[in-house]
């Protein structure tokens, strides 16, 4: 047996990587779970989970926990790489590089890479970044206990991780370029009872401004009136969305406008064999609910590939 060939390779060990791996292993076949840093991906930047069945409320890094012994469980081997690309090899196979130690190959992919967090682009962003710019309520909110912070953005992300930073921090301000909430109902009408948060609507962050060390405030932007005035603040949570890890394959792979790779029923991308689920794959949301249930029919449909299509490839050949 060739060490470094598996049948199915999940490339990404959150959770739709995690349920990839615990199926593919359990039906039987020789599986890698390739993860750079640790289990559990977005899930431990989540404070407390709400909406996964049977749990009525846990916490992001407990439920990590537990998918990432599940997911290990039947038989999948935890791969400790930093995967650097995909690339088909024309029989059916695929060639995984990674960033340190010789590739590996294997019959189907399943890519469940996730993201990262989507930039502002405005000045001082990325200098502060780490000195009171954060992307990850739960990695860094305890160091701004007492402070005023500001949230960037409009989606579920900075309406929820809102609310958690009241926990620390004297006062929380959502600034978000539209005059409406993209949130769903239920977190936007929790923020909006907590005393701690107010919301400054139609307003476009234009700099993050430090004292050379931390940051000291944000300058900002009317988008219609283009009054601009000063916020300030101890720290800054941007959560304006998430850029999917989709430029692995070194081939072509159909993709919607924000670069999510579009599959068909089965999870398949256009190419053969490669197929995707989580935050990588374009659909209507992103819950951890969607991401295990496609990461599901992603490794039933790898198996079916491994068995009817890959293993009478490899007999004829
Ligand atoms: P998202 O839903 O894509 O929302 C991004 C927000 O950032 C939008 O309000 C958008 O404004 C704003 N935005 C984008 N680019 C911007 C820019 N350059 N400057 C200023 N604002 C900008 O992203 P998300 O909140 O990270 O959520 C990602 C996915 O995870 C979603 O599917 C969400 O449902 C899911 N999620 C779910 C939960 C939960 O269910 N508890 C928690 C977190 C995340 P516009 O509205 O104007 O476009």
């Amino acid at each position: 047996m060739d060490e470094r060939h598996y049948e199915v390779a999940v490339i990404g060990a959150g959770p739709a990587g995690m349920t990839a791996a615990m199926y593919a292993a359990r039906a039987l076949k020789r599986t890698a779970l390739f993860e750079g840093k640790v289990p559990g991906g977005e899930l431990l930047n989540t404070d407390l989970i709400e909406d996964y069945p049977g749990f009525a409320s846990i916490t992001g890094a407990e439920l990590a926990q537990r998918m990432a012994d599940h997911s290990l469980h039947f038989g999948a081997e935890l791969l400790p790489h930093r995967v650097t690309a995909v690339v088909p090899l024309g029989d059916g196979r695929h060639r995984i590089e990674v960033e340190e130690g010789d590739p590996y190959t294997a019959d189907a992919v399943i890519i469940t890479a996730g993201g990262e967090p989507r930039k502002l682009d405005v000045p001082g962003e990325l200098a502060l970044a780490g000195h009171g710019v954060s992307y990850c309520a739960i990695c860094d909110g305890a160091f701004f206990r007492g402070e005023r912070l500001a949230v960037v953005g409009g989606g579920d992300a900075a309406v929820e991780e809102a609310t958690f930073l009241t926990r620390y921090a004297s006062h929380v301000t959502v600034i978000h370029r539209r005059d409406q909430f993209r949130a769903q109902p239920v977190l936007v009408e929790r923020a909006r009872a907590n005393p701690k948060i107010d919301v400054l609507f139609d307003h476009v962050v234009e700099e993050v401004v430090g004292d050379g060390q931390r940051v000291t405030g944000l300058r900002l932007r009317d988008v219609h009136t283009q009054a601009a005035s000063e916020l300030a603040v101890g720290g800054v949570f941007i959560f304006i969305g998430f850029l999917p890890n989709t430029q692995l394959v070194t081939v072509h792979v159909d993709h919607d406008a924000q670069g999510h790779y579009r599959t068909d029923d089965m999870m398949q991308t256009s190419v053969p064999g490669i197929f995707a689920a989580g935050d990588v794959r374009s659909q209507l949301t992103r819950q951890i609910t969607t991401a295990v249930g496609d990461a599901t029919t992603a490794a039933v449909a790898a198996t079916k590939y491994v068995e009817e299509e890959q293993a009478p490839r490899a007999a004829a050949g």
